[in-house]
């Protein structure tokens, strides 16, 4: 199997803020958690308390990993040799982890992830890491279908993509409104995944959605 590198385009804004000059020290960061265990009504430095602000920076690292990773390098690697392999390519149930923007609480859900190729496929394992890139950010979940959706066309130039992505929002289900169980679908389809309702109809039965599922095109 030959592998080639393809030479995304310029990269975008969705890349590594994580560099940015103005980073604050990790020091910074744990002092502000200290505040905000402060501002909660606790004292920061009880015995249970002590050790937290490292571990919630520590698990930042964790939560925003997705800021150090450029996804498009992601798709860099790619195959051609597919011996006439024309059909569509399905990664579905990608569990995810991301975390609203508007209240940092964790958006868990699923992501469907499919295109059908133009003559260059992909390692299926970087369609779970390109979702993770985009997961592991301060997200709405409707940005990060179109951003996966996008990165995929943008380097692989497939025929179509479509993008499922089905989460439960904490912001919704622990405050607010606290509504439990109830899920958010979007989708973003693209060239044959949106103009051939064919292909769209296999894509949403594979990933168990009735034909009748309708689509939005976020
Ligand atoms: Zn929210």
């Amino acid at each position: 199997m030959s592998a080639t590198r393809n030479s995304p385009n310029a990269s975008s804004d969705i890349q590594d803020h994580a560099d940015q000059a103005d980073r604050p020290s990790r020091e910074e960061a744990e002092a502000a958690v200290r505040v905000l265990i402060r501002w909660a009504g606790d004292d920061p430095s009880r015995e249970g308390l002590v050790d937290t602000p490292s571990r919630v920076i520590r698990s930042y690292e964790e939560f925003f990993a997705g800021y150090t990773q450029n996804p498009h390098d992601i798709l860099a690697r790619t195959f051609s040799e597919v011996q006439g392999y024309d059909e569509m390519i399905v990664l579905k149930d990608i569990r995810f982890e991301s975390y609203c923007e508007h209240h940092m609480v964790p958006i868990i859900g699923r992501a469907h992830v499919a295109y059908l190729p133009r003559e260059r496929v992909v390692g299926i394992s970087k369609l779970a890491r390109l979702v993770d890139a985009f997961a592991k950010r301060l997200q709405i979940q409707e940005k990060m279908t179109a951003q996966i959706a996008d990165t995929l066309e943008e380097v692989l130039q497939p025929l179509g993509v479509g993008v499922i992505l089905e989460a439960t929002h904490q912001c919704m289900s622990t405050r607010g409104v606290h509504k439990a169980g109830a899920s958010m679908v979007t989708s973003r389809m693209l060239g044959t995944f949106r103009d051939d309702p064919s292909t769209r109809r296999e894509f949403l039965s594979i990933v168990g959605h009735s034909s009748g599922f309708s689509v939005s095109n976020s």
